[in-house]
């Protein structure tokens, strides 16, 4: 193939554009990057060569290289990795979109400061324009005789042309260094020491040699420490964090660090982080979790999700085991007995990690909880075995304070009389804690969670019960808040409004035959008219309306409610003197304000605010008389 010129995709073009002209301070991590490429290329290499041993070239030992060049000044960064083919340098390093571009580009004014922030966007490779007027990359993919090509000079075209390497299987990068003014304070990247001690600074813990000419012989520039098989008083805080940066391309601190061995039946190591943030994609389906695999100090591979479970996917760290085989595969994890027994360690220590943090240092578990809670809960419904832990480790909204709360710190505070743990779901906490729901618990001093996540629907359904306390939904039928006594009291009360309002009763539910099951009277308002309640065997309303966002609400969202009624509205005694198409009328509004005030949609707002209008003229015409 004759060689070839070809245009970046836009996006790549703009974000050139920005690590040209925009990045100024930190020009120093593109080494980090490159030299984290080639590191993981060799991985990639060791990986593929478990199944198929031919890959790998006779006497293949790892290594990255580094190879200034002062008179030329030129930077050479070599690795004998995995290489890649001319379709995967075009896609990996040309013109195929990929979405952190884009969000690179969206961050762009917070990156002029911090360009250390490029490595988790995963375009990396192109900080090396920081340094560079012109990157030559020359790269042969294992298992092949072509090599590639590939250069630009940054200016929104690269060319790309078929040559064998003479090497064989790996990746040479060549830097063209940039020439910059003395007063820009840029070191010089062709000089050996600013080499040693970049990589002493950010590649230490590179688990394979980085090797440049000395004086008199080849020099290993990195110690390859495995830092997760020293015990945890070896290791200071600045390598723990260092080492967190490598693995999450992540520059905040780590929120918490859990390092461990496990001993007896299972013998590994583990080293893994809790972030302090949300990487930026955290939310979207495809992004990659799990731990990195090694065993016996060899890396396995990357994002390995059996060994962690889902609702735990925020964690990065590492699983070195000693006993799995190293002919494991992906497939055959899944079912490997020793897996399932990590995945269970794993998680439990982090589980205790979390309890502590939670029990110590409130604040910063408030803020991981801001973060990362909504994922935790997932494991209430999914995780039977640690559902009681993961309960003691939720924090909830509640009526009682602006601070979130634990179960146990409500139960502390509930009162002599209140038997019941309450709860009310919704979109917003604006919308929850306005609730008319909660009029007649606030009138009785009784604090309600209010949960406001998707997720909180099923998590309350699987607790269900806390300490001996019923977990109680207060927009369901049949609430209970009296005493006995109470309850005695108000049954006369409630019997002589329900055969004085009979008529309304009934008229009431002759106009909402369609919407609602039944129309009652009830106890649990003081100052709003109406409320709709689910009964007890059908599904909430805002679980029907997230059923119904998800696509799955067919056939629950026909399932109809019980409206309520407050028997001390003075409106109620009004309508008894109504005449039947006035009491149809405000029947009809009713209910739409219900709809409202558990957060519903209403089917038709424009005939309700036309209905609304026509008895403002009316309230308006009976005043002038
Ligand atoms: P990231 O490494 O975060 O994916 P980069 O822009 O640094 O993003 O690299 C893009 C891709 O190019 C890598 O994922 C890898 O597939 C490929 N690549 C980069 N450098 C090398 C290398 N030295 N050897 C083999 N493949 C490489």
């Amino acid at each position: 193939m004759a060689k070839q010129v070809q245009s970046f995709n836009a996006e790549i073009k703009q974000l050139l554009d920005i690590v040209i002209h925009s990045l100024y301070s930190q020009k120093e991590i593109f080494l980090r990057e490159l030299v984290s490429n080639a590191s993981d290329a060799i991985d990639k290499l060791r990986f593929e060569s478990l199944t198929n041993p031919s890959l790998l070239p006779a006497g293949w030992e790892p290594h990255v290289r580094l190879e200034p060049n002062k008179e030329a000044h030129t930077l050479k960064i070599i690795d004998n990795g995995i290489g890649m083919n001319q379709d995967e340098v075009v896609q990996f390093i040309g013109t195929i979109a990929r979405s952190g571009a884009k969000a690179f580009m969206q961050m762009n004014e917070e990156m002029k400061s911090k360009p250390e922030l490029i490595g988790q966007f995963g375009v990396g490779f192109y900080s090396a324009f920081m340094v560079a007027d012109k990157v030559t990359l020359h790269t042969q993919k294992a298992g092949s005789n072509e090599g590639v090509v590939w250069e630009s000079i940054g200016d929104g075209t690269y060319s790309i042309d078929s040559v064998p390497r003479p090497e064989g299987t790996g990746t040479t990068i060549t830097l063209h260094m940039k020439e910059f003014a003395s007063e820009e304070e840029v070191q010089d990247f062709t000089e050996t020491w600013v080499l040693k001690s970049l990589i002493k600074k950010y590649s230490d813990f590179i688990a394979h040699p980085i090797k440049m000419k000395g004086e008199t012989e080849d020099e290993t520039l990195n110690s390859q420490k495995a830092l997760w098989l020293k015990s945890p008083s070896e290791v200071t805080k600045e390598e723990y964090k260092e080492f967190y940066q490598h693995l999450s391309h992540d520059w905040n601190e780590p929120l918490k660090t859990v390092h461990f061995k496990a001993e007896g039946t299972m013998e590994f190591n583990s080293l893994m982080y809790i972030p302090s943030k949300k990487p930026w994609n955290y939310n979207t389906q495809d992004s990659a979790f799990g731990l990195s695999l090694f065993i016996k100090r060899v890396f396995i591979m990357a994002d390995c999700k059996d060994l962690i479970p889902s609702y735990l996917r925020f964690v990065k760290g590492l699983v070195d085991s000693s006993d799995l085989s190293l002919n494991v595969s992906r497939e055959l994890l899944q079912q490997d007995r020793q897996v399932t027994q990590i995945r269970k360690n794993v998680t439990n220590k982090l589980l205790g990690s979390l309890k502590d943090l939670l029990a110590k240092e409130r604040s910063s578990y408030e803020n991981f909880w801001t973060e990362f809670g909504a994922t935790l809960k997932e494991g209430i419904p999914s995780d039977h075995a640690n559902k009681e832990k993961l309960q003691e480790l939720c924090l909830f909204h509640s009526s009682h304070s602006d601070k979130m709360t634990t179960l146990e710190e409500y139960v502390l505070r509930m009162k002599e009389t209140q038997k019941d743990i309450f709860y009310v779901t919704g979109d917003s906490l604006n919308q929850v804690s306005n609730s008319p729901y909660l009029e007649k618990l606030k009138e009785k001093g009784y604090e309600v969670l209010l949960l406001v996540d998707p997720v909180d629907e099923w998590v309350v359904d699987s607790i269900k019960e806390y300490k001996e306390k019923k977990v109680i939904s207060i927009m369901r039928e049949g609430l209970e808040l009296d005493t006995e006594e109470e309850k005695k009291q108000k049954e006369a009360e409630l019997k002589e409004a329900e055969s004085n309002l009979r008529p309304v009763l009934d008229s009431m539910k002759k106009t909402l035959a369609n919407e609602v099951k039944d129309v009652v009277l009830s106890e649990r308002l003081t100052s709003t008219p109406v409320c709709l309640v689910a009964s007890t065997q059908d599904p909430s309303a805002h679980m029907q309306k997230l059923l119904s966002q998800m696509g799955r609400g067919e056939q629950t969202l026909t399932a109809k409610r019980i409206l309520e009624i407050n028997p001390k509205h003075p409106l109620f005694e009004k309508m008894l003197k109504a005449t039947p198409e006035q009491q149809s009328k405000w029947t009809e509004i009713l209910f739409a304000q219900a709809l409202l005030n558990e957060g519903s949609n209403i089917p038709d707002p424009v005939k309700f605010s036309q209905q609304i209008a026509e008895l403002m003229v009316q309230a308006a015409d009976a005043t002038k008389h």
